[in-house]
Order: C-alpha cells, then sequence, then structure tokens
C-alpha cells in the first residue's frame, strides 16, 4: 500500500508565514539565534522532508534563558503583579490560542504527523481548556493561620501563617507526542504560582512552542516569564536539568530520560515532577458491551497511533469473549487509514521521527522471534514517511519484551484470562503504573478492580479521556507527582510559614 504524500498546498497563509520564517529562541523577551549559530531541522514525518529550520541551542543558550527567568522572576512587573491580573493574562493567552487555533493544529500536524482536525479538537481544546482552568486559581490560591504552642516558652505568645509561594524558576521539558498540550500542562500550574519558565520543547516537534512564545508576547507576558529555548535533549535538556539555577524540573517523557533528569536535578536538589511511560492494561470483563468495549480497546491503543504514555497497549480479555473481542479489535485496525495528518480521514498518522519508526518495527521483529502471533500488521507501508501499519498479536507472554516494555507505537498485545485474581496479577505486573481501562457493566467488578489495580488513573468504559480538572500521573516507574486537577498547582509552589511572637 502506497501512503499519499502531506498537501502543504493546503495549509493557511498563517502556518506557511510561520514556517518560512526565522526561527530563534525566545530569551527574555528577545528572539535570539542559538549563541552557535547552529540550527537543526524540522521534518515532516509524513514525508520525511525538513520543514524549517530552528535553533539548535546548548548549555550556553540554556544559561542565558534561565538568566532571563530569574529576572524576571525577581522583577516587580511578575512578583507583584496582582493574582487578578495574572489570571487576566493567561485567559488573554488562552484567547489568542483560541483565535490561532487553526494554524496552531496545522502546526502540530505537520510536525507531529497528528491528523490536523484531531490536533484541533483534541489537543488545542484540552490545551486552552487546561490554560482556563489553571487562570483560575491564582486569586484562590491561599494557605492557613497556625496557633503555635511553644512548648519551651510558657509565657509568650505567638500567630504564625503558612502560604504558598512560588518555587522559583521551572524547567520544562516535554516530549512530542502532544507537544501543545504538554505546554499547558507545564506552563498552566506554573504561571498560576507566578513560576518563570523555561521551556524545552522536543527536538522533533520544537513549532507550536515557538507559536505560543509568540501569542505569549502578544498576550503582554513580561519579558522572562516564559522563554522558549529549542534543541536536542542531551545537549540543551541535560544543561536546563543540570542548571543551579533551577529551581524545579517539570518532566514528561520516557522512564530512561526521568532518571537522567533525576540525577542531573541532584546537584542543587531541585524539585521535580515527573510524568513517564506507561504499558497500560485494557481489562474486558465476561460481561463487557461489545459495541463499546471493542472500539474502546482499538482506539485506546491506536489514538495518536499508539504515541500515548497511557495507551492501553496490553489487552487483557475474558477467555470466554477473547476471539469476539479481538478480531473486532482486529478488524478495525485491517481498515484503518494510514496516512498524512493533513488528510482529516487519516486514521493512523506517521511516526514521529525515522528513529522512532525503526523503534517500532525493532519490537515488532523481537515479538515475532519470541513467538508471538501477528493476528494485523506488523509491515512499514510504502511511503517516504515513518508509517507504520497498526498492529495486533495474540498468543502473547508476561515475559516477552512486547508485552513488558513501552512501544509507543501502534502495536498491541492481547492476552485471554481466566478469572479475576489472575488478571489482576497480570495487570500489575509491570513497572509502570500510569493507567488502566475496566470494560464492564458490573459495577461490583468496576470498584473491586479499580481499587486492586496500581495505576495513577483507571478508566472505564472509556480509555485516554483526560481532563484539566482530572489529576493525571503515575504509579511505579511511570513518575512522580500530578497534572491537572488544583492540585498541580502545589508541585509549583512552596510552603513558607511565617511565625509572628506578639
Ligand atoms: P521520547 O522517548 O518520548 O522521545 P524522551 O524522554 O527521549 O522521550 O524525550 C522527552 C524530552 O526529554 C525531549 O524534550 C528531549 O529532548 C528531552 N531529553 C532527552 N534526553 C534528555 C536528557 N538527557 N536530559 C534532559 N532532557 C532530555
Amino acid at each position: 500500500m502506497t501512503v499519499a504524500m502531506n498537501d502543504l498546498n493546503t495549509i493557511r497563509p498563517a502556518t506557511r508565514e510561520f514556517l518560512a520564517a526565522a526561527h530563534a529562541n525566545l530569551i527574555g523577551g528577545s528572539w535570539v539565534p542559538a549563541a552557535s549559530g547552529k540550527t537543526l531541522s524540522v521534518v515532516d514525518p509524513a514525508t520525511g522532508q525538513e520543514i524549517t529550520r530552528v535553533a539548535e541551542s546548548d548549555a550556553a543558550d540554556i544559561d542565558h534563558a534561565v538568566q532571563a527567568a530569574r529576572n524576571a522572576f525577581e522583577s516587580a512587573a511578575w512578583r507583584d503583579m496582582k493574582p487578578a491580573t495574572r489570571e487576566r493574562l493567561m485567559n488573554r493567552l488562552a484567547d489568542l490560542m483560541e483565535q490561532n487555533i487553526d494554524t496552531l493544529a496545522e502546526l502540530e500536524s505537520i510536525d507531529n504527523g497528528k491528523n490536523v482536525a484531531i490536533a484541533k479538537a483534541v489537543d488545542m481544546t484540552c490545551a486552552i481548556d487546561v490554560f482556563r482552568f489553571m487562570a483560575g486559581i491564582p486569586s484562590k490560591l491561599n494557605g492557613a493561620t497556625l496557633k503555635p504552642s511553644i512548648p519551651f516558652a510558657p509565657d509568650a505568645r505567638f500567630f504564625a501563617y503558612s502560604h504558598p509561594v512560588p518555587v522559583g524558576v521551572v524547567g520544562a521539558i516535554i516530549p512530542w507526542n502532544f507537544p501543545a498540550l504538554m505546554i499547558a500542562w507545564k506552563l498552566g500550574p506554573a504561571f498560576a504560582a507566578g513560576c518563570t519558565v523555561v521551556l524545552k520543547p522536543a527536538e522533533e516537534t520544537p513549532l507550536t512552542a515557538l507559536f505560543i512564545g509568540r501569542l505569549a508576547q502578544e498576550a503582554g507576558f513580561p519579558d522572562g516569564v516564559l522563554n522558549v529555548v529549542t534543541g536536542y535533549g542531551h545537549t540543551a535538556g541535560a544543561a536546563l536539568s543540570n542548571h543551579r539555577g533551577v529551581d524545579k524540573v517539570a518532566f514528561t517523557g520516557s522512564t530512561e530520560v526521568g532518571r537522567l533528569i533525576l540525577q542531573a536535578a541532584s546537584g542543587n536538589l531541585k524539585r521535580v515532577t515527573l510524568e513517564l511511560g506507561g504499558k497500560s492494561p485494557a481489562i474486558v470483563m465476561p460481561d463487557a458491551d461489545a459495541a463499546v468495549a471493542i472500539p474502546g480497546a482499538a482506539s485506546g491503543i491506536f489514538f495518536n497511533h499508539g504515541q500515548t504514555c497511557c495507551a492501553g497497549s496490553r489487552l487483557f480479555v475474558h477467555k470466554s469473549r477473547f476471539d469476539e473481542v479481538v478480531d473486532g479489535v482486529a478488524n478495525i485496525a485491517r481498515n484503518m487509514k494510514v496516512g498524512p495528518g493533513l488528510d482529516m480521514s487519516t486514521e493512523i498518522g506517521p511516526m514521529v521521527s525515522k528513529v522512532q519508526q525503526d523503534r517500532v518495527c525493532a519490537y515488532i521483529e523481537a515479538g515475532k522471534a519470541e513467538g508471538a502471533e501477528l493476528l494485523v500488521g506488523g509491515t512499514r507501508p510504502d511511503s517516504n514517511g515513518f508509517f507504520v501499519n497498526p498492529t495486533v498479536f495474540v498468543n502473547t507472554s508476561n515475559d516477552m519484551k512486547i508485552v513488558r516494555e513501552e512501544i509507543f507505537g501502534p502495536v498491541l498485545v492481547a492476552m485471554p484470562y481466566t478469572d479475576l485474581e489472575e488478571v489482576i496479577a497480570w495487570a500489575n505486573d509491570t513497572p509502570y503504573g500510569l493507567g488502566a481501562s475496566i470494560w464492564t457493566r458490573d459495577v461490583s467488578t468496576v470498584h473491586t478492580l479499580a481499587h486492586r489495580i496500581r495505576s495513577g488513573t483507571v478508566w472505564v468504559n472509556c480509555h485516554n479521556v483526560i481532563d484539566a480538572a482530572l489529576p493525571f500521573g503515575g504509579f511505579k516507574e511511570s513518575g512522580w507527582g500530578r497534572e491537572n486537577g488544583v492540585d498541580a498547582v502545589k508541585a509549583y509552589c512552596e510552603t513558607q510559614t511565617v511565625c509572628i511572637a506578639l
């Protein structure tokens, strides 16, 4: 099968103009090229062709940006800005994103490969929503009044209060699978808390970060509150997580890099939140509604071409329903339209890069070598783009590489189980704990299973449902801390106690 090319003639003039512009880092309110003068290529994954170039930054640029973020953090313009003003500013950024939603969606689609209609309806809509949700928080942040007893000073009286203060300069390091949404997940709570940010987008997908940098300037954020520095992880990313001037790193990406971030953060003991990998189970109970569970399980793995940290990549189906459900999912996979993101009928876009395509295909080969049976897919279509056909394996066992490791592609492993205890043990037999879904009509099963599964989110009769109001994050090696929800802002605050002798 030959896949169509992305047709760049269809994009809007504003998107075209942005792509054609010279790109630089946003540091302290100015657009500056990398100090080295180097640039890196941004590639359309649907064609393998370069679409533009951005700054290839290194430690010198990161240092410059961290200084700018520190200056902004200490400036009266930001420090003394009233919470209500900060809220308006964040809402103005959300308004500008809404006004530019088509351009943002096109940039995301060309950069990442995802369907442009999904980029608009899901990625951008959710990102805007997160900014609006977080914009409601600054005026409601509060602390506690305390009446200490101070036993060693029996005759003295004291009054005390504790209150949240912004943690300081935040280094935000984000991945390529949902670039704009991950920007909102980091910037939203950081700005709500009153922090300043150095944002390093993934080298594969820097475009919406740069565009949102423009919009933040237009919205009126004081210079240096948001800095955007593009570059590779092992240089720019490592420099940011190492930097002693950074108070907190907020990271989303692989568990492997999460560990490196943690080591780098130990220098100045910066605060760290990590949203990492997953190998999420989707569990279909004997009583599941096939009309819900089959398309739901398919979407759980194939949404965003499987490049989702909480993808339902392990499908456990009760043996009484196994053939029906797995054949149904395989049938959906077989009929999915593989194509470029700018074609709105595309259901499976390309992997983000050649490296990722090769990685996913290597897993498929490993699965075959270990004796798993391919029900559908397992091939790359004929294209210069980085496509992988949606793939379903059966006859798998828990010790296989394709069952244990995160593939981050459209590859599902399906296994039959016999009883509840067996499926609970299998679902939890993973170092990860990000998401899980249960497909059933039995309310007792819902609660029993939900409480026994060690994962940050448990979905029931749905999968991959995220919202600004719902805490999201991992148990075990899937991460530290939670994104979204009111409490996410606490991860960007220190608690300060003020104790007053009366
Ligand atoms: P993925 O496997 O999804 O590509 P990564 O964890 O490699 O995810 O990348 C996520 C983000 O982490 C990207 O912005 C990348 O540049 C950055 N990154 C990669 N390596 C490092 C590193 N050693 N230190 C800091 N950031 C890194």
